[in-house]
């Protein structure tokens, strides 16, 4: 079997295919990654979508230049990490916000719980010193 039987769609040695997509050499499409690594920060690169080391073809591509410096390199990556962990912030913001609109449904249905069971043991209350008034009275009338 050719590899271009495996491959029917390829039409260059590049792996391209008609709607400009790409294969690795295993068939797999792939599409451009971005690597947020502190030496290739910012940097898009093509690769096997396999995870497995042992399994994966050997296809690895930049598709940009990288930073002209290290100091680039590191403001890039420091500025990545910092969007990042406002992402994650800002996610957890989310979260607590929801959480505490839960919470105050809670408390809402808590405290109307809370107002019934008042009225009822003052209810009880009433009725408990009726009967006490009720007990002393025919207790003053024994004597
Ligand atoms: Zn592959």
């Amino acid at each position: 079997m050719s590899s271009a039987s495996f491959h029917p769609r390829r039409n260059n040695r590049n792996n391209v295919l008609r709607d400009g997509e790409r294969l690795c050499y295993c068939g797999f499409r792939i599409n451009p990654r971005t690597s947020w690594t502190r030496k290739n920060p910012g940097r898009r690169f093509l690769s096997c979508p396999i995870v497995d080391d042992k399994r994966k073809c050997q296809l690895y591509q930049f598709l940009d230049e990288g930073l002209p410096t290290q100091y680039y390199k590191d403001l890039v990556f420091q500025l990545h990490n910092k969007l990042k962990s406002l992402k994650e912030e800002s996610e957890i913001e989310a979260d607590l916000y929801e959480e505490g609109i839960n919470l105050k449904a809670e408390l809402k249905e808590a405290n109307e719980k809370l107002q019934v069971y008042e009225r009822v043991f003052i209810w009880m209350l009433g009725v408990f010193l009726g009967m006490c008034f009720v007990i002393c009275v025919l207790v003053l009338q024994s004597f």
